[in-house]
């Protein structure tokens, strides 16, 4: 994928790509305020898999991590519920591995953006520092506590 031009406004990025090999130039907005995309190739409204444009636009956007509404409930930890079928009817097991780079990737962005606006006032950042540590001691007492293997849900 190519950027062949890059529009910025207040909230709004626009970018026209394209790829490599040539196919249609697609516009994509990227949304500074709540990190979305919208591309108009349309493949995630139809397909609900974010398209090569939409990474391309993350990507120069530095932004290594895909935000967590991209990414669909069958990636997500109620796949288990048994609601995640392969093409022959199979029930698909989740890899715990995946389970946990996928949760990480839903609480590590969440993190970024507290701490963002936190750090923006004295206050706000001495507030989060208490409730972080709060939630640290929370996290860990869970862990300790639950009879179950932390790899599973
Ligand atoms: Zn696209």
């Amino acid at each position: 994928m190519v950027i062949l031009r890059q529009q910025d406004a207040a909230m709004f990025v626009e970018f026209a790509v394209m790829r490599y090999d040539g196919g249609l130039e697609r516009t994509v907005v990227f949304n500074r305020n709540d990190l979305s995309v919208r591309c108009s190739c349309k493949k995630y409204e139809n397909e609900g898999i974010l398209c090569g444009h939409a990474l391309k636009v993350f990507d120069t956007v530095g932004i290594k991590i895909i935000p967590p509404e991209y990414i669909k409930r069958r990636w997500t930890k109620r796949a288990r519920a048994g609601d995640c079928f392969d093409r022959r009817g199979q029930e698909v097991v989740a890899d715990p591995k995946v389970m946990i780079s996928t949760r990480y990737r839903e609480l590590a962005p969440a993190m970024i953006k507290v701490a963002t606006r936190a750090a923006m006032s004295e206050d706000t950042s001495k507030v989060a520092i208490i409730v972080i540590s709060y939630l640290s001691k929370r996290v860990e007492l869970l862990l300790s506590e639950s009879e179950e293997q932390p790899l599973q849900n």
